[in-house]
């Protein structure tokens, strides 16, 4: 496959390089070559990217699919009064919906350009088999709040899977999980080089209730019982100090940045993302459940993230439309331990690419990074393309 005369090809790679009128090869599921007057074997194999921004599938760093029928149910509620509603009718899911509702999201997401995600619900096979058919990168967990359902996570983690799917352990959260469970999530991840995920700092409740419960805040309990670490992803993270930011920075943690979720939430405060990154901080966007979003839409995400910290620091310069982008590919896939293969166009890489065209709202274009973040959404993707191969051409689907 050939990207022919891209009119501009955000790499994301090292030196953030933006090429103009240049070509893409894939050949193997892999990006061959990035130049000019490259050759296809034949021309139906050529994509005419000369009016296109072609730049890296997005990365979604918090998702759960499996509840998508559930958008909309129940809009209105703060997070534990939200979670005991939605329990109700998540009970009623069983395999064969989650698998329905992992599909569906998964159409989604790719709709809007996302190539990788990071998905922890329950039925982790039934989700796998989705993701198999789907073809797009999926980073799954089985989501562990006890014994039983660590048990359970180990087992999926030794299934055989489908090739563009990797497991990974959750825990929920410091709330939901004895310590000895926690211990264990961190141990294994240790033993077995997997990514370990927990929801943290949601709210000011959760952080109080654990300072009172534990004698310590939240990130401060979780480096005290050895879950923080290279391979530890922290979701949310609104209600946390600089100290905590220090201790996370220190193991080389990662952090998942879900900014419409909080708002829709009314989780209060903001994610310290500024302090984070100067703090040197990995962090990636997600949109999490499309039932505290209420989509899939990576573009959308990008641009809230952008306006909510510019607008609480009283500060345009906050944030660069440059870090956001980041965030949702290249430091997304930094998150989720993917970044050899995946979060950037660069050669020897997976091609994992989305083309986007000049739709009205993206004209005129005079910085692609700008366009992609303030200007574009999900809709604007015209072509996906999956480890190599194409899910979306022209707003098509392909699978
Ligand atoms: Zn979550």
């Amino acid at each position: 496959m050939l990207l022919k005369n891209c009119r501009y090809i955000i790499t994301q790679n090292g030196s953030r390089a933006i090429l103009e009128k240049s070509d893409i090869l894939v050949q193997n599921g892999k990006i061959k070559k990035i130049g000019k007057a490259l050759f296809a074997q034949s021309p139906a194999e050529i994509i005419d990217c000369s009016e296109k921004i072609v730049m890296p599938g997005l990365v979604n760093t918090h998702t759960h699919l499996g509840m998508h029928s559930l958008k909309g149910a129940c809009d209105d509620e703060e997070l534990f009064e939200w979670l005991e509603r939605l329990a109700k009718e998540e009970e009623k899911l069983d395999a064969k919906k989650v698998k329905e509702n992992t599909k569906a999201g998964l159409r989604e997401a790719i709709r809007f350009g996302t190539t990788t995600i990071y998905d922890s619900y329950k039925e982790p096979m039934a989700r796998a088999q989705a993701f198999g058919e789907a073809g797009i990168n999926g980073i799954i967990s089985s989501t562990i709040t006890g014994t039983e359902s660590f048990s359970r996570a180990v087992k999926f983690s030794e299934s055989s899977l489908p090739e563009n799917v990797a497991p990974a352990i959750a825990a929920n959260s410091i709330y939901a999980c004895p310590e000895d469970v926690l211990k264990k999530v961190a141990k294994y991840s240790d033993k077995k080089r997997l990514l370990r995920r927990i929801h943290v700092g949601e709210t000011r409740k959760e952080r109080f209730d654990i300072l009172e419960k534990k004698g310590k805040l939240a990130v401060e309990y979780l480096d005290s019982i050895g879950f923080l670490g290279k391979t530890c992803l922290l979701v949310h993270c609104i209600w946390i100090t600089k100290g905590e930011i220090a201790r996370i920075a220190k193991a080389k943690a990662k952090v998942s940045h879900n900014p419409v979720s909080n708002m829709k939430l009314a989780s209060g405060g903001v994610m310290p993302l500024a302090e984070m990154l100067a703090a040197g901080v990995c962090a990636g966007l997600g949109t999490d459940s499309v039932a505290s979003n209420n989509n899939l839409d990576m573009f959308e995400e990008m641009k809230t993230a952008a306006l909510l910290h510019r607008h609480h620091k009283w500060d345009p310069k906050a944030i660069s439309a440059q870090q956001i982008l980041d965030m949702a590919t290249i430091k997304g896939a930094q998150c989720l331990c993917v970044e050899k293969r995946t979060g950037s166009i660069e050669v020897g890489k997976q091609a994992d690419i989305i083309t986007l065209g000049p739709d009205e709202n993206l004209l005129p274009i005079n910085d692609p990074v700008s366009s992609m973040v303030f200007s574009a959404n999900g809709l604007n993707v015209d072509d996906v393309i999956a480890r190599g191969k194409i899910l979306l051409r022209e707003k098509s689907f392909f699978f």
